[in-house]
C-alpha cells in the first residue's frame, strides 16, 4: 500500500494544481455515459461466469472494516486498488470517508429492495422507489459500487465530503452516477460506482 499511497500522491498534487482541468475532467465524466464503463466490466464477469450478487470471494478484497462490516469491492478492473487509493488520498487531505455498504449478495439486495419500497409510503404494492436496484441489478452485487460515509455518517447532498468527492474520485475512477446526484428525486449523495479510468489503472498497475 505505501507504494501505491506515493504514487497516487504524485497523482493527486498534479490533480490539485490544475483547477481549471480538474473541473474539465469532472465536466467530461459527467457527460460521458457512466454506464459505459462500469457495463464493460460487469460485461467481463458476466463473460467469466460471474452472476449478480453472487460474487466468489476470490473476486472480491475486503478495502475497510467498520463496526463489523467488512466493504468489499470487487477485483475487475482494479476497482478494489482504485477504492483503497482513493480513500488514502481523501485520508491525506483530511477527509474522512469509509465504505459503508459495498459489494451485496443478491440476498442482501433482495432485502434492502424490499425494505426499501416499503419505506416510501404507497410504495409497497408500486414500482420500487428507482434508486433501490431491483435484486440482479445492482452496482452493488458486481462490487463495483460503495455507499460512502463521512465524518457525520451517510453522506448528505451538504456533506463536505461529498466535494471533495465530486473534486477528485472521478480521477480515480469513481463516479457518482447522474441518478444519483443531488437535484434528483432519488438523489443518493452516498452512492458511487467504479467505471475505471486508463489514468487510474495505468497507475496503480504500475505500482508494486
Ligand atoms: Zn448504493
Amino acid at each position: 500500500m505505501g507504494r501505491i499511497v506515493g504514487g497516487l500522491t504524485i497523482l493527486l498534487v498534479a490533480a490539485m494544481a490544475p483547477v481549471v482541468l480538474v473541473a474539465g475532467a469532472i465536466g467530461a465524466m459527467a457527460s460521458a455515459p457512466a454506464s459505459g464503463s462500469s457495463s464493460a466490466l460487469v460485461t467481463q464477469l458476466q463473460a467469466a461466469g460471474y452472476e449478480n450478487g453472487r460474487l466468489p470471494d476470490g473476486q472480491l478484497t475486503v478495502v475497510s472494516e467498520r463496526l463489523g462490516y467488512q466493504c468489499k469491492v470487487a477485483k475487475v478492473g482494479g476497482a478494489d486498488l482504485a477504492w483503497m487509493a482513493l480513500a488514502a488520498a481523501a485520508e491525506r487531505d483530511g477527509v474522512a470517508i469509509e465504505g459503508g455498504w459495498c459489494y451485496r449478495t443478491y440476498e442482501a439486495q433482495a432485502a434492502a429492495w424490499n425494505s426499501r419500497r416499503c419505506y416510501i409510503p404507497g410504495n409497497c404494492d408500486g414500482d420500487p422507489y428507482p434508486p433501490t436496484a431491483r435484486p440482479g441489478t445492482s452496482m452493488h452485487g458486481w462490487g463495483l459500487a460503495v455507499d460512502i460515509w463521512g465524518a457525520s455518517g451517510l453522506l448528505g447532498c451538504s456533506s463536505p465530503e461529498l466535494l471533495w468527492l465530486q473534486l477528485f474520485a472521478p480521477r480515480f475512477g469513481w463516479v457518482h452516477p447522474e441518478w444519483a446526484r443531488c437535484g434528483q428525486p432519488g438523489a443518493e449523495p452516498w452512492h458511487w460506482e467504479y467505471v475505471g479510468t486508463d489514468l487510474v489503472s495505468g497507475e496503480v498497475g504500475d505500482e508494486e
